[in-house]
């Protein structure tokens, strides 16, 4: 783990101006549509890499306890509402439906803020993946006695039983999308870890073929109720 957490900060040294100046680019280039579309492609691939980076990261610092929340009363469904709104842009361009399934009230719990957005944009950007044109993302979130519990489901390509036993396994990808290349398999590893720190738990439920819902548990007033 101290290697891996060597590594990420040696390749993110050299990444920082490669996103800066790409940023800078976009931000010149307005008038050549050809050379800003190249721009755009540098500056995506180089804030993916970042993220990924920074997952690796995360993971790393997770498994040697070295991962800290900063805790502090979360308006859940102000947060849910807020990621929707954002991701719609997104979704609108894959072809895709989102939308929020919220209820009138809910409880602040005692959360990461930062944290628990990266877990539902995590979960959202995974439902956008694995959904065909047409499908639909719905994000809900409910009270189940002391904890709040959101859910992300999709109308996509589902996950098979098998799969689903190891698939918030650190670097494991599901068969038939490894060679895609789409991720290093740590984001649900890294959500799993999340959830765990708040002092709750991550479940999946899916058939292949119709889809997929991933829930998570926070508990409203912190891990062990302190
Ligand atoms: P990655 O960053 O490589 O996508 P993840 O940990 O996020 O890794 O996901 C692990 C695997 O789980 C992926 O390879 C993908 O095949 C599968 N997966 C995740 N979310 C979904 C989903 N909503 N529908 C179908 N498959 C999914």
């Amino acid at each position: 783990m101290e290697f891996t957490r060597a590594l990420a900060h040696e390749l993110k040294t050299p990444l920082t101006p490669v996103v800066m100046s790409s940023e800078t680019l976009v931000g010149q280039l307005k008038d050549d549509e050809n050379l800003l579309r190249v721009a755009r492609n540098i500056q995506k691939a180089a804030k993916n890499l970042d993220g990924r980076i920074d997952e690796l990261l995360d993971l790393a610092r997770g498994e040697v306890g070295m991962l800290k929340l900063r805790r502090e009363p979360v308006d859940v469904l102000a947060l849910l509402r807020e990621v929707v709104e954002e991701e719609a842009p997104v979704s609108a361009r894959l072809g895709l439906a989102v939308a929020a399934r919220l209820p009138a009230a809910l409880p602040p719990v005692q959360a990461d803020k930062v944290r628990l957005r990266q877990i539902v944009l995590n979960l959202l950007s995974n439902a956008f993946k694995h959904t065909l044109e047409g499908g639909r993302v719905t994000v809900s979130a409910r009270q189940e006695s002391v904890s709040v519990i959101i859910e992300v489901s999709d109308t996509g390509i589902g996950i098979t039983k098998k799969e689903q036993e190891r698939i918030f396994d650190p670097y494991h990808r599901v068969d038939n999308d490894r060679q895609k290349l789409s991720g290093l398999g740590l984001g649900l590893a890294l959500c799993k870890t999340l959830v765990e720190l708040h002092g709750g738990r991550i479940w999946v439920k899916s058939r292949r073929g119709k889809g997929s819902a991933f829930g998570f548990s926070i508990p409203i007033e912190g891990p062990g109720g302190e």
